[in-house]
């Protein structure tokens, strides 16, 4: 009996043998002397994947939306301003739990399909002279979407206004695969989540803070307690947690770190691109459309695909894992019904994408879609024969 197929949503991602061995263990204590030693290194090293060395990284049991949610109780009081640009389901949610937090949020409109609108961040930032706005938000790369932004550009936004506040970056379905320069880019706070890059189950939020925001960490007003990142902190230093920490996941993550560093970061952001390109390959032979408009917005982890017009891309996705066993992303938000989502991030290979193409083929040709059975597998196969790499064995 067969018993399962890879995933192709953007998260939660498919998890490798290494990694569910890793979390398949017996009971650790977390207050003995081996924890600690474990535990230091693994933040350390985390540090890597967020492109950051001044940064401190903090794990918070939870997913990416406790992420943002740290992010903004720990730095930010009620009443505060802040600049977003809501592009996608993800942009907007983060707004959302912006104003549920007393937040005034500058919530500028771009469209579904497009990047963080940077020229209206300028604009905004330069005319607010008195410096109200205390963070400005962006999702690096919008799944809903998928669409990669360009972070150092918003950099330069807050740079040319001269202004002082933080920036905050949802990194959720970037981080571990696509290069993420948090210091380069004057990041303030960056979250990411343990199911999407880093292969592992959903549990725990990932999130990596700069000195100038953990500074303001001391005189924030919004209410916390789980997730006080101070108090954090001061468990860190001692090489503990301030309650009980999910050991499982905190082991999984010490070996996904370790798969990520055999790898070698470099090579993980190339095969992402790589699969990536097969995919749009296949998307252009089968004479679709991405919903990002340009190339330089084409994200390496998640294509979000428009269907023909008449056709609905929910019908799609259910047919999919009711006929085929195989999950793809449906389309969220303003894009219900529209796109389908093939994920192509973390525990992913050629063969692997050509498997989910070709279900994604035959679900397409069952509902009488205008595509040729075979012509995106074709498409991708002479793309990834062509760039092909040495394969080689992962030895444990
Ligand atoms: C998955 C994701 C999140 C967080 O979602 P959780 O379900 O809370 O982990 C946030 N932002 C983006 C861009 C995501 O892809």
């Amino acid at each position: 009996m067969p018993t399962q197929n890879p995933v192709f949503i953007p998260g939660p991602t498919n998890v490798p043998d290494r990694l569910r061995h890793a979390m398949d263990m017996q009971t650790v204590d977390h207050r003995a002397p081996d924890f600690e030693r474990q535990f230091v290194p693994l933040l350390q090293s985390l540090k890597s994947i967020f492109g950051t060395t001044s940064g401190e990284v903090f794990l918070f049991p939870s997913t990416g939306t406790g992420g943002w949610e740290a992010a903004v109780t720990n730095t930010l009081s009620p009443g505060d301003e802040v600049l977003a640009g809501r592009y996608g389901m993800f942009s907007h949610r983060w707004i959302e739990l912006c104003r549920k937090q007393g937040l005034y949020v500058h919530a500028v409109q771009a469209d579904w399909g497009d990047g963080v609108p940077v020229d209206e961040y300028e604009r905004i930032l330069a005319a607010d002279t008195g410096h109200r706005i205390k963070a400005v938000l962006a999702c690096h790369n919008e799944t809903a979407t998928g669409v990669t932004s360009d972070i150092a550009a918003v950099r330069r936004a807050l740079d040319a206004a001269e202004h002082p506040a933080m920036l905050f970056v949802d990194g959720v379905s970037s981080i571990a695969s696509m290069d993420f320069r948090m210091d380069d880019w004057g990041v303030d706070v960056a979250v990411t989540g343990s199911q999407k890059g880093l292969m592992l189950s959903p549990g725990l939020a990932i999130i990596a803070v700069s000195p100038q925001a953990l500074e303001a960490c001391h005189s924030s007003g919004c209410t916390r307690s789980y997730f006080d990142i101070l108090a954090m902190r001061d468990a860190n230093r001692a090489g503990s947690f301030p309650y009980t920490p999910p050991t499982g996941l905190i082991r999984g993550l010490r070996e996904s770190m370790s798969m990520l560093s055999a790898e070698g970061l470099p090579r993980v952001f190339a095969r992402h691109r790589r699969i990536a390109e097969g995919v749009r390959r296949a998307v252009g032979a089968w004479g679709l459309s991405l919903c990002a408009k340009r190339p330089e917005l084409y994200s390496n982890t998640v294509s979000a695909i428009e269907v023909p017009r008449g056709f609905d891309s929910g019908v799609l996705v259910r047919h999919a894992y009711e006929h085929y066993g195989v999950s793809f992303g449906g389309g969220l938000g303003d894009v219900a019904g529209r796109v389908f989502r093939i994920g192509h991030l973390g525990d992913m290979t050629d063969v692997m994408a050509l498997a989910g193409l070709a279900a994604a083929e035959m679900a397409m040709a069952n509902l009488d879609y205008p595509i040729e059975l075979g012509s995106g597998v074709v498409a991708a196969q002479q793309y990834y024969s062509a760039t092909r790499n040495h394969w080689k064995q992962e030895v444990a």
